[in-house]
């Protein structure tokens, strides 16, 4: 699920690049179906504008209840939202306040990956004090945003690869909506300016290559696995507490 401030490139991003270079396109799919509902920002009054989106993450969990619950459990469909890519407008400055407030709500209920939207608007030094600034926010608001497990026993390479997952977070990422002709038959996704070429696939530009990594290859299992075992299995037990009282 892609969720964010209208106009900040989430469909720009998941309408193509999460679709591309993915193996297993089912739960990516899913992604790009829900882009459109998810943005706001539209309105005067965004008081409860994060209502619907936590409306649509519960209605799967309901679905996936339902379907625990039925005599003939062999044909289960997840259809949970296994991450949520919260896209942050790169302002430079701190989280607004309907950020912290919308991130508060969904953290307790999907793996929410925060995101720094069109980051080639920003300068190195712009993008890393925002960086900080933005972690800064979400450790005194206590937003539990997902944080990939390092394991003790994993071989010294996966412990490195996760440090460097780790260090981007939040991503900071550029969406590039068409493929720029750079001379002999190369092709590179990315945004052309005056002065050269940001690529979207470039990881000295971006860290889309590292998201991606993350969504789909290295922390794909872990990510359902927190949804099911932890955000799931509390959002269940407090259904189940309601309806028995
Ligand atoms: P959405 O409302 O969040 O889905 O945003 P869109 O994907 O429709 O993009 C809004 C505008 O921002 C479009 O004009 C895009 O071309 C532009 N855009 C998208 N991604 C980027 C980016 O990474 N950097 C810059 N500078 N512009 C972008
Ligand atoms: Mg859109």
């Amino acid at each position: 699920m892609v969720v964010g401030e209208s106009g900040l490139g989430k469909s720009t991003l998941a309408g193509k690049e999460l679709t591309t270079d993915t193996p297993s396109t089912v739960e990516i799919q899913a992604i790009s179906a829900d882009i459109e509902e998810n943005g706001f920002g539209d309105f005067i009054n965004n008081e409860e504008c994060w209502s619907p989106i936590l409306e649509n993450i519960e209605a799967r969990f309901d679905a996936f209840l339902d379907q625990e619950n039925r005599v003939n459990r062999k044909r289960i469909v997840d259809t949970r939202v296994h991450a949520c890519l919260y896209f942050i407008a790169p302002t430079g400055h701190a989280l607004k306040p309907i950020d912290v407030e919308f991130m508060k709500k969904l953290a307790g209920r999907v793996n929410l990956i925060p995101v720094i939207a069109k980051s080639d608007t920003m300068t190195e030094e712009e993008l890393k004090n925002f960086k900080q600034r933005i972690l800064n926010d979400i450790s005194a608001h206590k937003i539990n945003i997902y944080q990939p497990p390092t394991y003790e026993n994993d071989d010294p390479e996966t412990i490195q690869e996760n440090k460097e997952i780790v260090s981007r977070i939040p991503f900071a990422v550029v969406g590039a909506d068409r493929d720029i002709d750079v001379g002999a038959g190369r092709k590179i996704r990315g945004r052309k300016y005056p002065w050269g070429i940001i690529e979207v696939d470039n990881e000295d530009h971006c860290d889309f290559v590292k998201l991606r990594q993350m969504l789909i290859r290295t922390h794909m299992e872990e990510l359902k696995e927190f949804t099911n075992e932890v955000l799931y299995e509390s959002y269940r037990t407090k259904k189940l507490a309601e309806l028995g009282a």
